[in-house]
């Protein structure tokens, strides 16, 4: 029985990760919340009387409260969903997202080479690592070229347990995961913005003063995804030795050609060598006036009875006369990521892995819940 522990879990990928494992493991979830004075625990209150799953305060912003619960606990695995995760507040707060999304991972490396070195550490990375793109679509091999703060910060994170992996042999991973949404995705984030707005309008449409939903850049273009997926696709490159198929390969011939096994206590540091970071994306991109016209579409506003009308700042999306999406010139950033496009085909050929829902059945899947909540 693998005891894991998870940071972020209040957020969308970390609950979504504790779900996933509790339904497809038999592992015990130690999770590591922040003390806060409100709760913000809506995403695992599910969760709470599960007797696998542990709430522990944790602080990835204190070194100390990390080497004593690694020190205490032991995991086998550490996934670290938590971080500032929100690009547009990057520049307000370059420092605190320096800490919470790099620093807090030089702190988890050291706490596990200290205490648990065959403890096996995911990081979540981010496409936005790939930053001003020279090369679509994008893939393992991309140059990181940030064009944020966070984007910055989930670079250094990366070349941190890459430097841990290699110099003491730890388990260490961060996939490139490209943009993953759902119902559990937060409000500051695009899709999720747009099918919270498309909800309040649907319910506010016939009143004539409603408020139209008011954006930023919309010609921007996202590979988004569905995050139960990537979960998924996390825990298989945590356990290689099982779904990466190379790595499987290696080991058959290394178990024919040498007839004693590799002992126990090498074998993490046997894998390191190994083991690859992957790409998780949806190998399809879309502009931000796409998931807008499809939202609007599931609720009823058709698109072939809605009209873009306009240029710039004033561009307008109208039905029936009615403006239902305005742009909000604050909703720019000081540098934007102007494409992402994955190219998951190494994950897909190597892990096995394959997402299951697609581009618009997640448009429909977010505004449904939207509207049966609003
Ligand atoms: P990101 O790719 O991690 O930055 O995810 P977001 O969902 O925050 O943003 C995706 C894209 O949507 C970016 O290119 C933003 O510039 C663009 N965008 C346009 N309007 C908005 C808005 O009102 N809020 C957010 N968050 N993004 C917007």
């Amino acid at each position: 029985m693998n005891k894991i522990i998870i940071t972020g879990v209040t957020g969308q990928d970390g609950s979504l990760m504790a779900d996933f494992l509790l339904n497809n493991s038999d592992s015990i979830i130690i999770a590591g919340v922040r003390r806060l004075s409100v709760k913000n625990h809506e995403n695992i209150k599910h969760l709470i009387n599960n007797p696998r799953f542990k709430l522990i305060n944790l602080d990835i912003a204190d070194s100390q409260n990390i080497d004593l619960v690694i020190q205490k606990e032991k995991p086998d695995y550490f996934i670290n969903f938590a971080a500032n995760s929100f690009v547009g507040v990057s520049w307000d707060m370059p420092e605190q997202v320096m800490q919470a999304n790099t620093m807090a991972v030089l702190y988890q490396l050291e706490a596990i080479r200290k205490h648990a070195p065959n403890c096996r550490y995911y990081n979540a990375g981010s496409s936005e690592e790939f930053g001003d793109v020279v090369e679509v679509p994008q893939k393992e091999i991309h140059p990181l070229r940030p064009r944020s703060p966070y984007g910055a910060s989930k670079c250094a994170a990366r070349h941190l347990v890459k430097v841990y992996r290699e110099s003491y042999g730890l388990y260490a991973v961060q996939g490139w995961l490209f943009n993953h949404e759902g119902v559990r995705r937060g409000e500051e984030f695009v899709t999720r913005k747009i099918t919270k707005n498309v909800a309040r309008i649907y319910n506010e449409y016939k009143n004539e003063n409603f408020k139209p939903l008011e954006l930023g850049n919309m010609d921007s273009m996202r590979d988004w995804s569905d995050a139960e997926d990537f979960v998924e696709g996390v825990w298989m490159m945590l356990n290689q030795e099982k779904y990466n198929s190379v790595l499987k390969c290696r080991l058959n011939n290394h178990k024919s050609m040498v007839t004693a096994p590799i002992p126990q206590e090498q074998e993490t540091a046997w894998l390191s060598k190994k083991i690859q970071e992957y790409v998780l994306s949806s190998n399809e991109t879309h502009k931000i006036r796409e998931f807008v016209e499809e939202a609007f579409n599931f609720a009823g506003f058709a698109k072939d009875q809605c009209k873009w009308e306009g240029k710039g700042l004033e561009e307008k999306y109208i039905h029936e006369d009615k403006v239902l999406v305005k742009i909000n010139p604050e909703f720019y950033r000081p540098a934007e990521v102007d494409i992402l496009y994955g190219d998951s085909s190494r994950a897909r050929n190597e892990l096995g892995w394959k997402p299951k829902t697609n581009f618009l059945s997640l448009v429909e899947k977010m505004v449904r819940n939207d509207l049966k909540k609003d």
